[in-house]
C-alpha cells in the first residue's frame, strides 16, 4: 500500500529506496517500509515551537522557530531529548504538509526569522518540502540544520541551496564510546566528513546581522561528558588539525544523566567543574577564538518536556 505518493518531488526522488544517511538502509519509506530510523515518509514531527536555548547568535531574544522531529538516526542512551528520539516508541500521528506550514507560519507572524530542523538527518526530504513549501508561501527566514553530525556528505551536498546555518555535533573522537553510547561505531569518520562538507560550503566565518543574529555559516557544538574529558580534547585537536581554529565551537557543559542512564558506570554521573575547565583550557590553548562556552551550572537549566505542547517553558 502507497502511504504518500503526491507532489513531493523529494521525498518521491529519495525515499523510494532510502540512502538519505549514513545508515543506508535502502527501504522503501513511501511504502511504509521502515529502516533504523522508523520512520515513514511522512511529516513525522513531535514539535513545533519556540525555542530560545540555543546559542545568542541563533535568533537571538526572539529565538527560533524549531521543528523537533521524530526518531533519530543515532540511539544515544544519555539523550536529552528521548522522549521523541527513541525509535521504539510509538509516536503521534504525523502532521499533514499543510498543518506542518501552517504552524510554522503561525509563529513567522511573530516577527521570529529563523527556522530550526533539530534531528533532521532522517528527514533531509522532509526538511526541502517544508523549506521550498515556506518560500513558496512568500517567507524567506533563515534555516538552521540543527544535526548530530551523523551526516551524509551527498544529502549535505543536496542541502547546500537551502540551508543558511550548520549547527552540528561533533559527539565523539572515538568509535568505542560512539559504538557503546550512540549505536554507531563509523561516527567519528562520517561526522568529521560531514562537517568539513558543511565548512566547504560555509567556510569559517560565522555571518551575522546588525544584531548579532547568525545569517549564514557553521557553529560545531560539542557536549562534554563525564569522565571523557581526554577525548573532548581529542576531538578539539581533530577540529584544530582537520577544519580550523577559526571555526565558531559552542562547548557545551549542560549533560545530565537522565533515568535511561541512573545506572550506568560513567554516564550515571554529572561532569565536573574540574572536567570542564580542562576542556575549556585546551579550547584556547589550541587557538580557537569564536564561539561559546557555557556555564558549568548549565546542566542544571535544560529540561525539555515533550508531553506538553511548550516543551522548554516550567
Ligand atoms: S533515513 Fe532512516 S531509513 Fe533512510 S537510511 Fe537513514 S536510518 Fe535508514
Amino acid at each position: 500500500m502507497t502511504i504518500f505518493s503526491d507532489n513531493f518531488k523529494f521525498i518521491k526522488a529519495e525515499l523510494t529506496e532510502c540512502k538519505v544517511c549514513p545508515r543506508n538502509c535502502g527501504v522503501n519509506r513511501i511504502s511504509g517500509e521502515l529502516g533504523y530510523c522508523k520512520t515513514n515518509a511522512g511529516f513525522s514531527i513531535s514539535s513545533i515551537c519556540i525555542h530560545k536555548g540555543e546559542e545568542p547568535a541563533i535568533g537571538g531574544e526572539l529565538g527560533v522557530c524549531n521543528i523537533f522531529f521524530s526518531h533519530c538516526n543515532l540511539q544515544c542512551v544519555y539523550c536529552q531529548n528521548n522522549q521523541i528520539s527513541c525509535n521504539d516508541q510509538i509516536f503521534k500521528k504525523p502532521l499533514s504538509f499543510e498543518d506542518t506550514l501552517n504552524k510554522i507560519i503561525e509563529i513567522l507572524k511573530n516577527g521570529i526569522n529563523v527556522i530550526g530542523f533539530v534531528s533532521p538527518s532522517h528527514m533531509a526530504s522532509q526538511v526541502k518540502e517544508i523549506i521550498t513549501g515556506i518560500r513558496n508561501s512568500g517567507y524567506n527566514p533563515k534555516f538552521v540544520w540543527n544535526s548530530n553530525g551523523y551526516d551524509k556528505v551527498e544529502t549535505l551536498k543536496n542541502l547546500e541551496p537551502f540551508i543558511d546555518i550548520y549547527l552540528p555535533d561533533f559527539k565523539y573522537s572515538n568509535t568505542k564510546d560512539s559504538y557503546e553510547f550512540s549505536d554507531a561505531n563509523n561516527y567519528p569518520e562520517v561526522a568529521l566528513k560531514a562537517i568539513k562538507e558543511m565548512y566547504y560550503q560555509k567556510g569559517s566565518k560565522l555571518n551575522t546581522d546588525e544584531n548579532g543574529i547568525a545569517e549564514s555559516g557553521l557553529i560545531i557544538r560539542h557536549l562534554v561528558l563525564p569522565g571523557k574529558s581526554a577525548e573532548s580534547i581529542k576531538l578539539l585537536e581533530t577540529i584544530a588539525e582537520e577544519i580550523s581554529t577559526r571555526v565558531t565551537i559552542s562547548l557545551m557543559s549542560q549533560y545530565f544523566p537522565t533515568e535511561n542512564v541512573k545506572s550506568h558506570k560513567i554516564l550515571s554521573k554529572q561532569i565536573t567543574k574540574e572536567e570542564y575547565n580542562i576542556v575549556t583550557n585546551t579550547l584556547y590553548e589550541l587557538g580557537f577564538i569564536n564561539g561559546w562556552i557555557q556555564e558549568h551550572e548549565s546542566q542544571n537549566n535544560y529540561r525539555p518536556d515533550f508531553e506538553k505542547d511548550h516543551p522548554f517553558e516550567e
